[in-house]
């Protein structure tokens, strides 16, 4: 599936960088429960951070949708 609609999508780390626009990127895959599960690796810091682009329109982190208990 294209990911058109990821432009103008601005996805920022912890330390402030905005990492769609530094290559930060690493994937974009589903789990075996058809989770969207879109990985950056902040090229300034290092961080690690795992989003889902699907259940809205802006990129939702994996850490808040768990503490929210959905
Ligand atoms: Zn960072």
């Amino acid at each position: 599936m294209p990911r058109t609609k990821l432009q103008g999508v601005f996805v920022y780390c912890k330390c402030g960088n905005e990492m769609c626009g530094d290559g930060s990127f690493v994937s974009d895959d589903y789990d075996k429960f058809g989770n969207n599960h879109v990985i950056y690796k902040c090229k300034k810091c290092g961080l690690e951070s795992d989003y889902n682009f699907d259940i809205a329109p802006v990129p939702i982190s994996w850490k808040d949708i768990r503490n929210k208990d959905f």
